[in-house]
């Protein structure tokens, strides 16, 4: 049964709907498992920066005394060297639909992107393969590292010109894959619009030009349900800072399907990618499992509030995450289309609640200045160049109440 079904409202009618869809809200109590923060009116940016929760902070402190306080050294060998496998288990269970062994949690999103790209390009490249396909509104930091592997592997890019408004299509990726393929590389959630991929049909279409595909999930993970095994996905990275409220810098996870494993290198060969670290042998010899992805000592530290945000999203299930979403975005549509169309904001993310992620983008020539307006008024969206204000509506800690007074700061501003 859908908990959220649509209702249709005028200006009087948006406080009345936001109080009947809290009070019905079968997620409105996980809210409390969150640290309150004083003059926040409306936090709205829980896709870039997901809130703290309180037990968070409470593995924090326990770990401090107990784990590092105690154990010290013995730590390691008592269960943080498998820390980064038995994560990447867990998020490759409870969100990317990935069975065990595929998925470790290192580096950045940054960092295990270019590992991997550089993986699959290296051994196109000596296939032959010398084209790298992406989309011109591909996230920043995907395209300077691509920018980057293409330089130093003599590959080349091809861009596809996809719409900030929507996304990639199935027929653009068609177009733009062949013979000369290596790699595609894109998000499966656009940062900007809020777009969702159709992630098994633009991984067919690439697998039918001899091509893999690497899945940006940074906006998707814990926002959208995933089935990358079933999408018969190749690789995939994404940040754990965002709706899996790893806190500032956690670091990511990244994914590489069973049947890569010893035949995709990445290039950053250190000794936690090692068949056997601790033999101190003379060459590296990469582990024969995913754990081939790992290079240095992994930041055990830096995933204690993602443990607690996974545990949270173990609970509550991503199905549930999803629906609540989607009703979120959408009661944040019609918030737009009562309370500012009139000022000319224009809506620059999907309607179509299936092609739509957690967030949703709103544009107006002035909204840089606006947003800094809302900022010092305690209603915390981001602003996305050139004219965009984008809200991202984290499902767990978010209320409709909430939603809506964001959206009516901003009309006031206007
Ligand atoms: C947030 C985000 C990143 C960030 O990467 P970092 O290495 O954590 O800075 C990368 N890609 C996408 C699509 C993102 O949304």
């Amino acid at each position: 049964m859908n908990a959220y079904p649509d209702e249709h409202t005028d200006p009087a009618e948006l406080a009345a709907e936001a109080r009947r869809r809290d009070a019905a809200d079968p997620l409105a109590g996980y809210r409390d498992r969150f640290l309150p923060a004083d003059g926040v009116v409306a936090y709205l940016d829980g896709n870039s920066l997901g809130r703290p929760l309180r037990a968070a902070a409470e593995r924090v402190t326990r770990f401090v005394h107990e784990d590092w306080g105690t154990r010290l050294i013995r730590g390691w060998d008592e269960g943080w060297i498998a820390l980064p496998q038995r994560l990447g288990d867990r998020i490759g269970r409870i969100a990317l639909g990935a069975a065990a062994g595929q998925v470790v949690v290192a580096d950045s999103t940054t960092v295990l992107l270019y590992k991997l790209a550089r993986a699959a390009v290296d051994h196109a490249v000596t296939g032959g393969r010398r084209e790298i396909v992406l989309d011109t509104d591909n996230f920043p930091t995907d395209r300077y590292v691509l920018e980057g592997i293409a330089a130093e592997r003599g590959a080349v890019l091809r861009w596809i010109r996809s719409d900030p408004a929507s996304g990639v299509a199935p027929e653009q990726v068609a177009a733009a894959v062949g013979p000369d393929t290596a790699l595609v590389v894109l998000s499966h959630v656009a940062y900007r619009s809020g777009f969702v991929a159709d992630g098994p049909a633009i991984t067919r279409i690439a697998h039918d030009a001899g091509a893999l595909v690497l899945w940006d999930l940074s906006h998707s993970v814990g926002s959208v349900p995933l089935d990358l095994d079933g999408w018969g996905a190749d690789l995939a990275v994404g940040c754990t800072y965002k709706y899996l409220n790893g806190g500032p810098g956690a670091p990511a996870f990244g994914y590489l399907a069973a049947r890569h494993h010893g035949v995709l290198h990445q290039p950053v060969q250190g000794w936690f990618g090692h068949r056997t670290p601790f033999e101190m042998g003379p060459g590296h010899e990469p582990a024969p499992d995913v754990r081939a992805l790992l290079s240095g000592t992994p930041p055990v530290f830096a995933t204690l509030p993602l443990q607690a945000g996974l545990d949270l999203l173990e609970e509550v299930g991503m199905e549930a995450v999803r629906a609540k979403s989607v009703a979120l975005t959408g009661f944040a549509l019609r918030a737009a289309d009562t309370l500012l169309a009139p000022h000319d904001v224009r809506v620059a993310s999907p309607r179509d609640p299936q092609r739509r992620g957690g967030h949703v983008t709103l544009r107006r020539a002035d909204f840089a200045e606006v947003n800094d307006r809302l900022w010092k008024r305690g209603v915390i969206g981001d602003f996305r160049a050139p004219d965009g204000i984008r809200l991202g509506l984290a499902p767990l800690s978010t209320s409709f109440a909430e939603v809506l007074a964001g959206m009516t700061a901003l009309a006031e501003e206007l």
